[in-house]
């Protein structure tokens, strides 16, 4: 039985692989292939020397920039060649899929001897049938049959994802080691102007398929896996079935016109006490450039809403856009200050808010694709006011996302192109380390000078290369 491994290069444990991995390995195991995971992420290079490398094919799962920095010191564990081109008839095949290397796979491309694109379901099956002991030939069978496979020593001209029409394979019953996940929607419904998922075509399992799954999870929390799981089309007949098989439903990250009052009593009494709730710009001058056009008014009614029913509140803004200026900020602070005060005045509300501020990252293939990078012009403008707020108001959190040169770097691996491989190398070279993605961001500053024009990769100039993909 030929064998295949999914490397997921940030799970730290079995149960903790994304659903799409689960995906791949379940498709592969109806293939009669024998699939299953690797874990990496152990802390160092030496102790990633125990991975096997004996399987006809080793996956990996990318579906963030950062996870790029991880390919060769794990390569170099196998001993392996790190190019495609100069691995031999009995070497694995090395292949990769995942969000990241679909929206631009060309920086990582010539480390892998294809990178499928897009949803594995639509082409893996017919990928594992053609395989063959010829290593060559398997590669050029692909490359010839499938326009969302991307083999770098058979290049084609153009490329077009895949997308799959029917996601029921997101419907996995519980396993060991599998994390409790039901996939309610792919894509997204909104237009976020820097978001790649508003590129991808939003498809959803219907509450009918979705039932006979969920139930054999019951009595237990289950993750709602879509990318705002309150605008999925039956989501309340969906709390209400959980509420009956007492499942709880984890993992709710929210656009603000999702949360209507009939889902938030319902999220109030299925006792969700979380919410997170998605992008937003400082003031609606900004929410509108990136695609989000509710007004100050508006936001704030909504936020005043929200925090009578859910009583802790995380929300992200977005803060470094080309034309941040004062303005946006103070109208910032005064949003904040209204939905604040109208929760102190209301005696029975104690809403605890965690606000934080990430830079723009404007992803390839969308109307802002061609965004430069902002560098920390409004991280001093809103420091002024966190001061303030904080001395008003109490439960108020408010912080800057994790680190400037890591949002940096994503943003620089988002837009690469195939110089970028030896960057990877000569990066490994120095620091021949695997990551950790929580100490990484210390170290990432050192990279920046490892022989790329970062100005050029971050500025409105570059050229977008990536249109020899579409969706
Ligand atoms: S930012 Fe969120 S709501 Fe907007 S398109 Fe992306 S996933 Fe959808």
């Amino acid at each position: 039985m030929p064998s295949l491994t999914i490397i997921d290069t940030v799970a730290r444990r079995e149960d903790k692989f994304p659903l799409g991995c689960e995906i791949v390995l379940d498709l592969a195991r109806k293939a009669s292939w024998s699939a299953d995971k690797t874990i990496t992420d152990k802390g160092t290079a030496a102790k990633i020397g125990e991975l096997e490398r004996d399987y006809d094919i080793i996956g990996f799962s990318l579906y963030h920039q950062l996870q790029y920095f991880n390919i060769v010191p794990i390569l170099s564990s196998f001993s392996l060649p790190l190019l495609t081109y100069d691995r031999s008839k009995d070497d694995p095949i090395i292949c990769a899929g995942g969000a990241a290397v679909t929206s631009n796979p060309f920086p990582v491309a010539d480390f892998f001897d294809f990178i499928l694109l897009g949803d594995a379901e639509e082409v893996l099956p017919q990928i594992l049938k053609l395989y063959s002991k010829n290593k060559d030939l398997f590669l050029r069978r692909i490359a010839e049959t499938f326009d969302c496979v991307l083999v770098p020593k058979y290049p084609g001209e153009r490329y077009k994802v895949a997308i799959t029409k029917d996601i029921s394979s997101g419907l996995l019953p519980p396993a060991e080691g599998r994390q409790p996940k039901i996939e309610l929607a792919r894509g997204c419904r909104f237009n976020c102007s820097f978001c790649l998922q508003s590129v991808i075509p939003y498809r959803e399992n219907s509450l009918s398929a979705i039932v006979p799954i969920l139930y054999q999870y019951a009595p237990k929390s289950v993750f709602l896996s879509a990318n705002t799981p309150a605008s999925y089309s039956e989501f309340v007949p969906l709390l209400n079935y959980c509420q009956q098989e007492r499942i709880y439903p984890r993992g709710l990250s929210e656009r603000l016109s999702s949360l209507k009052p009939d889902v938030l009593e319902k999220m109030r009494e299925l006792n969700m006490i979380q919410a997170n709730i998605g992008i937003e710009g400082y003031s609606e001058r900004l929410r509108q450039m990136i695609g989000k056009p509710i007004s100050k008014d508006s936001l704030i009614r909504k936020l005043c809403l929200i925090q009578r029913y859910i009583p802790i509140l995380s929300v992200n803004f977005i803060s470094h856009l080309p034309t941040v200026n004062i303005d946006d900020v103070l109208e910032f602070k005064e949003t904040m200050e209204s939905v604040l005060s109208q929760r102190d005045q209301e005696e029975e509300l104690n809403t605890g808010y965690d606000f934080t501020t990430t830079p723009l990252i404007a992803r390839p293939h969308t109307p802002m694709e061609l965004y430069p990078y902002v560098e920390e012009k409004a991280e001093s403008l809103a420091d002024s006011v966190r001061i303030s707020l904080l001395d008003q108001f109490t439960s108020v959190k408010m912080k800057f996302s994790m680190s400037q040169a890591r949002r940096k770097m994503e943003f620089l691996l988002s837009r690469g192109d195939e110089s970028f491989r030896d960057f990877f190398i000569k990066t490994y070279s120095k620091y021949p380390t695997y990551y950790f993605h929580q100490t990484f961001a210390a170290k990432i500053k050192n990279c920046f000078a490892d022989g790329l024009d970062v100005d050029y990769w971050l500025s409105a100039e570059v050229h977008p290369h990536w249109h020899r993909i579409s969706f």
